[in-house]
């Protein structure tokens, strides 16, 4: 085992104070800090101990996957980062496993190079993804159940867009919203300059006390701001608007639209990197593509908390087969034992951890991870310390909270 070094992103919408922070460095940081790969995606693969860990695995697959992984892919599964965003994301989704080989096989055909930036299809993998927030956290996710989105418009007064809300009293609620978003989507620049300009007017007067209301019209006055006339400000408006507390998670699956708006988080996917955009933002947008492969079906309850077991762990369970992600909070001073049965991340998000795996021992500070292959994975145990020799004032403040709270860790492995 040892320290998994990340690979940073910086995108614009990336913090330039949140990972900092939690990593101990000075901010603001001069770009904006996006995401911290621990993972070993061939194009930004973390390293252990300077080596990138997509080779270290392929070196030899079963010490660092175990054999039953390694029976089925050779190659780390999942990606697992820290995510931080002070703007909103793009309006996006992601394919299903049959979608993403059928399209990268497609674009590959047609000859579009690998990173040309109009290439939908980068890999021919699925790219199911959890996130747990770890601040308050803002996301889009999902369709709304249609009779609450009907209500949200009554309430909004839009007079503009009466004509088009008419669509969602088709047969049912997947039909109507499949009419209405691709109606949007589709409609001539000039006709959606206005109609965005006047919703996010009637948005910016709203008084109603509905709380998720409330957050659809502020977001739909910023989103309206930042991209006027974008299709997508009417799109975001038609999915579930959540504010996540630290511990709350949403989980997507194949084809679920969504928009992280802000905050930081743990997330960890299939590792692809394969998206569709629908707006708000600047890259590549296929509409045609990305109605292809869009879930219309509403998202009911998407908020995912996870179920703690009886050693206090809090499990965040999904249908994905390529990661489990759990969570624990640790004492100061106190340990834990747990083992996994294949090549396990710790990433510390709160405090100070010691690994240890039979004669070795690791200190993982916070924002760090540690990467344990398999075949020391199976009996790890893990010490909250406490913290000293902060860099920065926020990180000092941290390590207050840590010193009377313990570490919190997320621990990433292979699922049975
Ligand atoms: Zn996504």
């Amino acid at each position: 085992m040892d320290l998994l070094d990340p690979v940073l992103q910086s995108y614009p919408w990336g913090s330039r104070t949140h990972l900092a922070d939690i990593t101990g460095v000075a901010s603001p940081t001069a770009k904006p800090w996006a995401e911290l790969w621990f993972g070993a995606h061939p194009l930004a693969s973390a390293t252990v101990d300077g080596k990138a860990l997509d080779s270290v695995i392929a070196a030899d697959p079963v010490a660092a996957l175990g054999a039953r992984a390694a029976s089925e892919s050779e190659k780390l599964p999942f990606l697992l980062k820290l995510l931080a965003a002070d703007e909103p994301l793009s309006l996006q989704a992601h394919p299903t496993l049959a979608e993403a080989q059928e399209g990268f096989h497609r674009e590959n055909a047609q000859g579009i190079p690998p990173t040309a930036h109009f290439r939908n299809y980068r890999d021919d993998n699925h790219k199911p993804e959890l996130i747990v927030a770890l601040t308050q956290f803002d996301a889009l996710a999902g369709f709304r159940p249609v009779e609450r989105t009907k209500q949200m418009f009554e309430e909004f007064g839009v007079p503009e867009l009466e004509h088009y809300l008419g669509l969602l009293d088709s047969v049912d609620d997947e039909s109507s919203l499949r009419a209405l978003f691709t109606t949007w989507l589709t409609l001539p620049q000039d006709v959606l300059d206005e109609l965005v300009e006047a919703t996010a007017k009637r948005c910016a007067e709203y008084g109603g006390d509905d709380p998720e209301y409330r957050l659809v019209a502020e977001t739909t006055c910023e989103l309206a701001r930042k991209y006027p006339g974008d299709p997508g400000v009417l799109g975001s408006m038609l999915l579930n608007r959540l504010r996540l507390m630290p511990g709350e998670a949403i989980f997507l699956g194949a084809g679920q639209l969504h928009a992280y708006l802000g905050g930081m988080g743990v997330e960890i996917m299939a590792n692809s990197d394969n998206v569709l955009r629908g707006g708000l933002t600047s890259k590549h947008v296929d509409v045609v593509e990305l109605l292809r492969v869009l879930c219309f079906e509403p998202l009911e309850a998407p908020v995912l908390h996870g179920r703690v077991d009886g050693e206090g762990w809090s499990n965040f369970d999904t249908p994905a087969n390529e990661f489990s992600l759990a969570s624990t909070r640790v004492e100061s001073g106190e340990s834990v034992d747990f083992g996994r049965d294949s090549a396990t991340i710790v990433l510390v998000t709160e405090g100070k951890v010691t690994l240890s795996s039979g004669s070795q021992t690791l200190d993982v500070p916070c924002g760090h991870a540690a990467w344990i292959p398999a075949a020391q994975a199976s009996n790890i145990q893990l010490r909250a310390e406490p913290q000293e020799n902060q860099s920065s004032v926020a990180a000092q403040e941290a390590a207050d909270t840590a010193r009377a709270t313990g570490a919190q860790v997320f621990v990433a492995t292979v699922p049975r």
